[in-house]
């Protein structure tokens, strides 16, 4: 039987196809992200954190999953995971990574060298992994023939930020793509193709952007790490531990949540553990996620 948490999903809005392709799924303490958060203050919610989102121990399932999407004639990936072969001392879970990763995205029709467009919703290193990989010692682009687009916003602050998880994002992830030549830095309300357009969700990062996507009446919003967990639709002022500017991350979550909760619009979370997708829908003062 396939393992539900690696499983391949795929979503249709309008013409556009969507699949989730996973490279890790982590069982992680909510206070490991969330320093105030006990299972306790979301016994209220567990019949809809529980069984997908949060374990029988009350622990998260977070899932590390790349969008391939492909629209309007491109071939695009969302956010490009850990990677493998990074040296991440601080996270055991993601150090070293030796996945096949690329040889599965072939397998859904995405081979390395017919991807398009790389978007990342933000730089931290669990989004931009896999925009390079090791040729000879030498950190090249895994994609060729693709334009890579970052937010200007958001390359302006990491640029000359220090790497608050010893990552090497900047050096082996960021940079060779730019000695490649094959960056964009875009705004952060940029549009791709007609189908997918950036909207600016700051606050987890000060450049922090989501996808939209919309065709024929239809549309969908990948959330990036706006949304690092299902349960902060819950407790959006939660404090989240890797947010950089807490309280417009708090903001920028309600608006969200005001903008697209009971509405039609399909949510798929960067993070979010199988099913992925979901809509946001009132629950009392505030809102829940219904996969
Ligand atoms: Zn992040």
């Amino acid at each position: 039987m396939t393992d539900r948490r690696y499983e391949k999903l795929s979503w249709k809005i309008g013409d556009v196809a969507i699949t989730r392709l996973v490279e890790v799924v982590l069982k992680a303490p909510i206070n490991s992200l969330f320093p105030d958060g006990t299972p306790e203050q979301l016994s209220a919610h567990d019949n809809w954190l529980k069984p997908h989102f949060l374990d029988a121990d009350g622990d998260m399932i977070l899932s590390i999953h790349a969008f391939l999407i492909s629209a309007g004639g491109l071939n695009i990936i969302v956010d490009t995971c850990a990677g493998n072969g990074k040296k991440l001392p601080l996270y055991p879970e993601w150090n070293d990574l030796n996945t096949p990763f690329l040889e599965n995205m072939s397998k859904l029709g995405f081979p390395a060298d017919k991807i398009d467009r790389v978007l990342c919703t933000h730089l931290h290193f669990d989004h931009v992994g896999w925009n390079t990989h090791l040729v000879d010692g030498q950190w090249l682009p895994t994609f060729p023939n693709a334009r890579y687009l970052f937010g200007a916003t958001e390359w302006e602050f990491w640029k000359d930020e220090e790497d608050p998880y010893e990552s090497h994002a900047l050096d082996q992830a960021l940079q060779p793509i730019f000695d490649a030549g094959q960056v964009d830095l875009v705004e952060s309300s940029h549009q791709i193709c007609d189908e997918i357009s950036l909207i600016p969700t700051p606050g987890h990062t000060p450049g922090h952007v989501s996808i939209l996507i919309r065709s024929k009446g239809e549309e969908a919003v990948i959330t990036g790490d706006m949304f690092h967990h299902p349960l902060q639709m819950a407790k959006p002022g939660w404090v989240d531990m890797a947010d950089v500017e807490s309280s417009l991350a708090e903001k920028t979550r309600i608006e969200f949540m005001q903008r697209f909760g009971d509405s039609e619009t399909t949510v798929l979370g960067t993070h979010f553990a199988t099913p992925t997708a979901g809509k946001i829908v009132s629950d009392g003062p505030g809102y829940k996620f219904e996969s």
